[in-house]
């Protein structure tokens, strides 16, 4: 029934002992790299004295700036020749977060995604076609190394290339996928175009992750191609995929709780909340001995669904993320922070001071629409010039994006000027 009962099955007392034993043990080993050192040495904090749920109160949140802070390694508590795998997120700045992790922990990963995949009722007789991007970015690669070690045939197809995703199903009888669900959108009618049924392919389980959707997605996905859907997710601070992962109830999603202490804060004062209020996700990763992360404010706002899951697991769940607590959008499957979008447009001088983001989505993927206003002189400039500057706008967005941005020059003080805090980000995509 279950991957690793005694683990999947441990009553609460015992998993919340298991997580202060390993919390000590990850709480020493931080402290002892440059950036952990450094912050509870300035804070006079003794790690030995936090012993439990509660003493974790004390330490400093661990935010994706402190990560950038630190960059490349001073989070890392082993020589790096004792390192076996690097990950970035998807993030697009230089300075992008970068994990490392040991042998043990690309195995005990794989673990983590097994036994996930398992509850969702997968076994070694699935082939599971990985639809996520592999590289720097966890998505393929993290799913990847669990389904093997489940021992399913894993065809690394990785994104894009939707004629060739096609082929490979129809000739390999892939029975689970793993894909965002703003490309299985895109997927399912490439299918129909082909005049293929999408439910003549013999796919039982999809496995959506890595962006925000909802339960109407959900459905729809189910729906359109004929499988049912559990949601995954992660993120590389964390792992990757894998944090927390629906089971066969498909009703919220089950945190590896002897991996992660999972923590829910109010986003504006920092403070815990109890168990079934809404707020921000706070994580430590407890089982990670090259960059055991402390309290990481993770911007994604859900909360801990207190009660039991039917299928008898003992690890708590979080209900779909409902949003972020920053202004992080992911477009496309790339983190973006408008500021970034902003740095570029607004270093290009012919460009005014006023600018909108607009999101949209066509046929399932992602598009990127920005107004930019420009200075009148150059308004009444000829249309060579226009375009000219439209294609370094849109070259240099793209550097940023990996989504090719459709640029829309504007009269000057035609835009909405701000009044007070500006809302710039107008999010149309339908999820
Ligand atoms: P990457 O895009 O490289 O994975 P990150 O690890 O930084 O980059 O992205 C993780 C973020 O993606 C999460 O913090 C969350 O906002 C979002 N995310 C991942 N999985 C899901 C999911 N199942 N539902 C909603 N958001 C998700
Ligand atoms: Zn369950």
């Amino acid at each position: 029934m279950y991957y690793n009962n005694e683990i999947e099955t441990m009553p609460r007392a015992d998993i919340e002992k298991l997580q202060m034993t390993r919390l000590k043990k990850a709480l020493h080993a931080a402290a002892s790299t440059p950036y952990y050192s450094k912050i509870y040495g300035e804070a006079g904090i003794d790690v030995s004295k936090i012993t439990t749920f509660d003493h974790m109160q004390q330490l400093p949140f661990t935010t994706k700036n402190d990560l950038r802070m630190s960059y490349p390694t001073g989070m890392v508590t082993v020589p790096l020749s004792e390192t076996v795998r690097m990950h970035a997120s998807s993030g697009t700045t230089g300075k992008s977060t970068v994990i490392f992790y040991t042998r043990r922990d690309i195995e005990q990963w794989a673990e983590q995604v097994a036994r996930a995949m398992y509850s969702t009722g997968a076994r070694k007789e699935d082939i599971l076609q990985n639809m996520m991007g592999y590289g720097l970015f966890t998505g393929g690669l993290g799913l990847h190394y669990g389904a093997e070690k489940l021992g399913c045939l894993v065809i690394p197809s990785a994104a894009g290339n939707s004629l060739r995703q096609i082929q490979l199903m129809q000739d390999f009888h892939p029975t689970i996928i793993h894909i965002t669900p703003s490309y299985a959108l895109h997927l399912v009618e490439v299918i129909k175009e082909q005049g293929i049924d999408p439910h003549s392919l013999g796919i039982k389980k999809a496995y959506f992750g890595a962006e925000p959707y909802s339960d109407a997605t959900r459905e729809k996905l189910e729906q359109l191609w004929g499988v049912k859907a559990y949601n995954c997710y992660g993120l590389s601070e964390m792992n990757g995929p894998g944090v927390a992962f629906e089971c066969a109830q498909q009703a919220g999603m089950h945190i590896a709780e002897d991996y992660y202490i999972a923590e829910i804060i109010d986003p504006e004062t920092g403070q815990r909340l109890p168990d079934g209020t809404e707020g921000e996700l706070v994580l430590t990763h407890i089982n990670r001995e090259a960059m055991p992360i402390i309290r990481y404010r993770t911007r994604d706002l859900t909360r801990i669904i207190p009660e039991t899951c039917g299928c008898g697991k003992t690890h708590r769940r979080i209900e779909r993320i409902k949003g972020r607590s920053d202004d992080m959008i992911i477009v496309g499957g790339v983190n973006v922070f408008p500021s970034q979008i902003e740095a570029v447009i607004m270093n290009i001088p012919e460009v005014g001071n006023n600018y909108q983001i607009i999101l949209e989505r066509e046929e399932g993927l992602d598009r990127i629409h920005i107004k930019v206003e420009l200075y009148s002189k150059l308004f009444k400039g000829d249309l060579k010039a226009l375009q000219k500057l439209n294609k370094e706008i849109v070259e240099k967005l793209r550097a940023l994006i990996i989504v090719t941005p459709r640029i829309e020059f504007m009269e000057p003080g035609s835009l909405p000027p701000s009044e007070g805090k500006a809302k710039r980000v107008f999010d149309n995509r339908v999820i």
